[in-house]
């Protein structure tokens, strides 16, 4: 079966050039998958993989905006519509210069089978521009999400495609965002995820995804009867995923010894908690660098990017993808690391993941331990529909049971795959097959 893969991907490569990182995101998926694929013929018959990997729309634009000299800015914007079989298309906006279409194409793929691991009635999706907000004013950042939006507003809809936040989109830009897409539509849905809980948002959905990365790996600890308690943590990044991932790990017990941004990385043995933490949520705001960090408190900063050679217990890679090479894994391995849970998307080159995957310690893959998320999305709708406002207490306990729910669906599926412990294989086996079985039951579309 690994030949079939091998030919699949050669064809891939082919009819997809230059898109790196959606080839790698498909290899890993259907390497994980093979055995299912080579028991199910009629999933093979149907070209079920052809039209897997083929989204079902692409938009490409022009964002035309005037920055604060008053000069004409051109910038290119993308939304990549990659499935809609298990509900409407849902996914995050990039906001950063090193977007691509190869790049948004691998994020609305991992996005498709991470919305189907967690059974929500979501597809998959996700966009974004080459725009870069970091160190432009409020206003500038407006009158670009405005041009952007001027133009996909008339592909987004509660029913149709759903927007939410990623890398460079935080609550600033959503709430742009929303302002004109309201002001386009007419109307006040939830096309757009991610709003101020002053008005039609959720409390906690910041948090979101970094509290889920941190529940996912309580529960890989505890299948070896482990937890946090008094483990060294290193986070990498310092944005909206990290932080609050170190927050969680913190009241877990956790001491998170090392964090990072895309210039270096700080490393505090005392631990990254408290007061410490409100100064870098504080300084990401203010779109900082991170060595501010060591003029106010203890510890070192050091330029470049070898995080993962700090001596830690668990690492929570949180930043981008491919940040975690082999030489990386295996410094990780030989400093004594037992758990590697991924709060990003495919944060591990290929090689890396195998390292990982071969040397038995705990892994989580983000396609199930970043979901967190699109979970609390769904919280967001239930409480919209309902007309209430949950407390922050009541989300993270029901992100918790959520979490804990997923990580026993890709436990689960391993063991009846063979896998036992490969949440890897658990997690892209239960995706797969929820999302191909929907699609033979929906025809040739
Ligand atoms: P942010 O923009 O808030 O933060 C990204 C952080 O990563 C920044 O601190 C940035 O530093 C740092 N960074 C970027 N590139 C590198 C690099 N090469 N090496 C080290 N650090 C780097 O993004 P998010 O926290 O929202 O997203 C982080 C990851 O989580 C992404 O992979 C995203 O797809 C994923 N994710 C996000 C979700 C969300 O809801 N936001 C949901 C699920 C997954 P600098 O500021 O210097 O650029």
């Amino acid at each position: 079966m690994s030949s079939f893969v091998a030919s699949f991907i050669a064809d891939l490569r082919n009819t997809h050039p230059g898109q790196p990182e959606f080839h790698q995101a498909v290899h890993d998926a259907l390497m994980a998958v093979a055995p299912v694929l080579e028991k199910n013929p009629a999933y093979r018959d149907a070209a079920l993989l052809e039209r897997l990997v083929e989204p079902e729309r692409v938009i490409i634009f022009r964002v035309p905006w005037v920055d604060d000299d008053n000069r004409v800015r051109i910038n290119r914007g993308y939304r990549v519509e990659f499935s809609s079989t298990l509900g409407p298309f849902k996914g995050g906006l990039r906001f950063h210069p090193g977007v691509t279409l190869g790049i948004l194409k691998f994020l609305a793929f991992e996005q498709t089978l991470k919305n189907s691991l967690t059974t929500l009635p979501l597809g998959g999706a996700k966009g974004g521009s080459d725009f870069d907000p970091k160190g432009r004013s409020d206003q500038a950042v407006m009158r670009f999400c405005q041009s952007f939006m001027n133009e996909l507003f008339r592909h987004v809809g509660p029913h149709i495609d759903i927007l939410a936040g990623d890398i460079g989109v935080d609550r600033r830009e959503l709430g742009f965002l929303y302002g004109q897409y309201k002001r386009l539509r007419n109307a006040f849905d939830s096309g757009v995820m991610g709003k101020a809980p002053a008005w039609g948002g959720t409390v906690l959905r910041p948090e979101a995804t970094g509290y889920g990365c941190a529940w996912f790996a309580a529960e890989m600890l505890a299948t070896r009867n482990d937890s946090f308690a008094g483990k060294r943590v290193a986070i990498s990044g310092s944005g909206t995923v990290a932080l609050y991932a170190a927050e969680k790990v913190a009241t877990l017990g956790g001491r998170v010894v090392a964090m990072s941004d895309s210039h270096g990385f700080i490393v505090d043995d005392q631990g990254i908690a408290g007061e410490k933490l409100e100064f870098l949520k504080q300084r990401n705001d203010r779109r900082a660098p991170l060595r501010e960090y060591v003029e106010k408190f203890d510890g070192s900063y050091s330029e470049g990017p070898h995080i993962w050679h700090v001596p830690v217990d668990i690492a929570i890679p949180c930043a981008t993808q491919n940040e975690i090479n082999t030489e990386d894994a295996r410094a990780l391995l030989r400093n004594g690391c037992t758990c590697v849970c991924e709060g990003a998307n495919q944060p591990l080159t290929a090689d890396a993941s195998m390292v990982l995957q071969e040397s038995g310690i705990l892994y989580g893959p983000g396609k199930a331990a970043n979901c967190g998320a699109a979970v609390v999305s769904a919280f967001e709708t239930a409480q919209n529909t309902l007309g209430l406002n949950w407390s922050a207490e009541e989300i993270d306990s029901r992100l918790h049971d959520l979490m804990r729910a997923i990580h026993d669906r890709c436990l689960r599926t391993a063991v009846e795959h063979g896998c036992p412990g490969n949440l890897i294989v658990g997690a892209n086996i239960a995706a797969f097959t929820r999302l191909a079985d929907a699609m033979l039951e929906q025809g040739v579309v």
